[in-house]
Parts: structure tokens; sequence; C-alpha cells
């Protein structure tokens, strides 16, 4: 099984995507007694079309090998071979963050090696064929099958193939370098090998597919369409290799970003490299194998990672206690969900209980004094305090407090009011502060999270105050906004009597 990426800007959150779910079919072959070979075919032979918006800095020293081979593109940074090399490592770094662990198959060696050879003479062999197949597939005649690097000026896109032959085993290419194409002009004969080259990417994908043995494959459901890559090379494998076993293509649908299909080239916001730093690696995993694997949806990174974290916790629970969902079909989906995102299975019980959205509000009502959270939390959660709870504490407040201060929505920052704006204040009524104080006086000490907020939601009922104006008037006495965290969380991780004091404050206003 295998999956192919083109080291053309850094692994982005699509890339991801697809690398996750091949991790999942490679666990699921493991399980029923296979042995499977996961390899990531590295297309880095393809040419440097676009700068990508992540290198932007470096474009003076990258212009000028646009169009060349990417291995053969340097490394702005100069710690690589080159800029192939450069992203490549970030990108099996980033998939080891992931527990997503190919063997990745540099596919420049294997043109070196001549293991396209005899695929290359087939297509040209089998040219009438192939001109057959491509027209009823896409409809319009595939010309030239291979790309090639000109010898002068180092471009593989520009190079037109005049005529090719085959002559004593060698090929034979005549090639002018298009100057329309930011090519140099030359015209001339190569010897195929000599320079690189590539078999265009449909053949490719057949012939690479074919001398791997490739058993399944997942890509994207771009390549689905009708008239699309999958269609061409099983075409491929049936008309022009004589094969009557064909590989398995599966395609996948899209993770966006807010909204955004990823792109390599043109940079995804959020780097990838970034994603582990503020949320758990299984609830990333987890997120992915949720969803039904051909239906496209959004990750956003300023929104959903309190949402993603519960559900984890959420299917953590029913795997746990075997209860929580009562419709069959979504609980074993969940299940299996939550079986497949675990990397290491013997933590299933390791977690710290608390929603992430809760935390966030704790950690920032204690100003990210780490112990005081953490001290609260046991307490609240009847947890036992030992090292190994504590160690998974730290992890989960380091992720929360690097989301919050570097990608969350400012509807999940907040500051504790050091000075009521009287301003702010007198936009409601003095008679709904008076009315939250005395409900939060009389705010029974038995009621913890959301029954605070059910209990308030009453309270405003009973005394005809509309709820937000409620809620509203809460806010701006706490944090000197109209908006804030979840009112019970807020409530209880401050306490009753310093939310006291601050609508007290927030009242003199009206003196
Ligand atoms: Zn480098
Ligand atoms: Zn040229």
């Amino acid at each position: 099984m295998c999956t192919v990426w083109a080291p053309s800007g850094y692994y982005h959150l699509g890339n991801l995507k697809e690398g996750v779910t091949c991790r999942a079919i490679e666990r699921e072959l493991t399980n029923l007694g296979t042995k499977p070979r996961f390899i990531l075919n590295i297309d880095d032979q393809d040419p440097f079309d676009r700068i990508p918006s992540d290198f932007m800095e470096y474009e003076s020293k990258l212009s000028p090998y646009l169009e060349h081979p990417l291995n053969e593109v340097p490394d702005p940074f100069e710690c690589h071979d080159s800029f192939a090399g450069h992203v490549i490592d970030d990108a099996l770094s980033t998939m080891h963050n992931f527990d997503v662990k190919p063997e990745p198959t540099i596919m420049s060696e294997y043109y070196k090696k001549g293991s396209y050879d005899k695929y290359v003479k087939l297509f040209i062999e089998k040219k009438e064929e192939m001109y057959q197949l491509t027209e009823e597939i896409t409809g319009s005649k595939m010309e030239d099958f291979f790309m090639i690097q000109c010898p002068e000026c180092k471009n593989i896109a520009a190079p037109k193939t005049l005529n090719t032959e085959i002559d004593n085993n060698k090929i034979k290419v005549e090639i002018q370098c298009s100057l329309e194409d930011n090519g140099c002009g030359f015209h001339g004969n190569i010897v195929l090998g000599d320079t690189a080259w590539k078999l265009k990417w449909r053949l490719d994908w057949a012939a690479r597919q074919d001398f791997f043995g490739v058993t399944v494959e997942s890509s994207g459901k771009d390549h689905g369409v009708a008239g699309g890559s999958i269609d061409s090379s099983l075409a491929i494998h049936e008309r022009i290799f004589g094969k009557t076993k064909l590989p398995l293509l599966i395609q996948h649908g899209f993770l966006t970003v807010g909204g955004r299909k990823a792109s390599g080239s043109e940079g995804s916001g959020v780097p990838v490299s970034e994603y582990h730093k503020m949320l758990d690696p299984e609830i990333f995993l987890y997120l992915i194998y949720r969803h039904n694997l051909r239906s496209d949806f959004d990750f956003n990174v300023e929104n959903d990672v309190p949402k993603v974290a519960s559900e984890f916790t959420k299917a953590r629970e029913v795997y746990i206690y075997g209860e929580g969902i009562d419709h069959q079909k979504s609980k074993e989906k969940t299940l299996k969900a939550f079986e497949l995102a675990l990397i290491d299975k013997n933590s299933i019980k390791n977690y710290v209980p608390i929603e992430l959205g809760h935390l966030a509000t704790l950690m920032q009502v204690f100003m990210f004094d780490q112990d005081k959270t953490y001290q609260k939390i046991i307490k609240q959660y009847s947890i036992e305090d030992n090292s190994l709870m504590k160690d998974i504490f730290n992890q989960y407040f380091n992720r929360t407090k690097y989301w919050l201060k570097n990608y969350a929505d400012d509807n999940f920052k907040f500051t504790i009011s050091e000075e009521i704006n009287c301003e702010i204040v007198k936009q409601l009524e003095g008679e709904i502060y008076k009315n939250l104080l005395t409900a939060i006086q009389k705010l029974p000490d038995n009621l913890h999270g959301d029954e605070i907020t059910q209990y308030l939601y009453q309270i405003a009922k009973e005394n005809d105050i509309k709820a937000t104006n409620f809620f509203r008037a809460l806010y701006i006495s706490v944090l000197s906004k109209k908006y804030g965290p979840r009112a019970g969380t807020l409530i209880e991780s401050l306490g009753k009597e310093e939310t006291l004091d601050l609508i007290k404050k927030a009242m003199e206003c009206f003196e």
C-alpha cells in the first residue's frame, strides 16, 4: 500500500490526512495478520513550479531555479542537500509526531537505478495503444510520455519532445527547450537518462504501482473524477501491462483549514508542524478517523480545538465504560475511530477527564499558574495525585497554553478585570447587576459547572431579565467584556467571593 507526495513545499494538513488515512489501513491489515508495507512515494523530481509563500523571504535565492527538479533546487537554509531534502525532513518528522511511519521512497533514486526503463520503453512501443487509451479516458491524446530536463538551462518543464527513438537499448530524444515556457531555446538530441527525466504523472503512477506491487493506494478524491488519474492508471494496468488483478485505488475526502484547502506551494496558514504542540496527536488522529473516508470536513484551529478534544474524551469514556452512545452504529464508529487513534494502548485509562474549554478557563483565571490549576483539578475531579497524573496534566496544560497564546479565537481568551470600566458597565441597567449579585450570594455550594449556568438561567427567567443580559453583566463585571467562557465554569474557577467582589465594584459605577 502506498501514497504519494511531492516535496514542493512544507507538508500540510491535507498531506497529513493522507498519511493518517494510510496509517489506519496499515493497522487494519496488520490486525488481519498480514505484514503490509506502507510506502510513501516522494516525487522529488517534479518541477519547482512556484515559490511557496513560506519561502518568500528567499525569493531571490530560489527564483533562478524555478521549473528545475525539486531535488536540484538549493536549500535556502543550507542545512540539506536540496530544497526537496529540507521539506522531506520536515515532513517525516511531522509524520512521526502523529505516529505515521511510512517507508519513504525517493523517486529520483528509482529513476536513476532504472526501475522505470522498461515502462518507458513499453509506452513508446505501444504508443498507438497509449494514444487511444488516453484519448478515450481523458478526451485528449497524450503527446509526450515524459518530462525531460534541458541539459543547458536545467529546466524540466520547458523541453518539448520532438522525436523519440529506441536505438540499441537507449532512448534517443530530440528536444526543443521552449522559450515560451521560460526555457532557453536549446534544440538537440539527448539520451534519456543523461539528464533528469520523469514519466508524466498518470504513467509514472501506474508504473510505480506495478514495480512496487502496490495492492492498495489512497489518494484525494480529485484523482477519482471521471477521466481522472485513477481511471487512467487502472486502464494502463489492464490494457498496457496486461494485468487482470488491479490495485485497489481508494479515494479520500479533503480536510480544509478554516474553509481553505491546504496547499504545499501556497502554504496553509498554520504549519502542520505546529499541530502536535497544541493538540494531543491522538486527538488529531481521532478527528480524522471519526469522519467517513470520503467526506470533506473542515478544521478551524481558532475555534475547533476544545470541541475535538472533548469529543475524544467522550469517545474514551464510551470505550472504557461502554455507555454514552445509544445508537449502535454510531457507537461502533466512535469506538473504531478511538481504537485506531490510540498511539499507546496502555494509556487508555491515563487521562485528565477535564474538558479543554474548562481547563482553558481555569488556566486563565489562575493566570497560567500550573500548580494552582493542577491542585484545583485534582480536587474538583477527585483525581489521585501521583506523578503519572501530574505528567499527563502537564502535557495537557502546555498544549492548551500553546493554543491559547498562539491560535485560539479571542472568544476563548480573557483576563480578570483589574479595573472596572464604567462606560461598559453602564450599557446595562443597574437592576441587572443587583439581581446578579443576589443570585450569586444565594448560589448553593453543591452546584458545579453547567449546573451553575442553569441556575443563573433560572434566576434570570424568574426576574424577567433577558438571559443574554444577565450573563453579559457577569462578563462585564469579571472580564470587562461582553462575552466569555461558560458562566458556571468561570464562577466556579474564580470562586464565589471574588466574583461577588467584582460585581460589587461594577455596581459602584451607579452610585
Ligand atoms: Zn535544510
Ligand atoms: Zn533549456
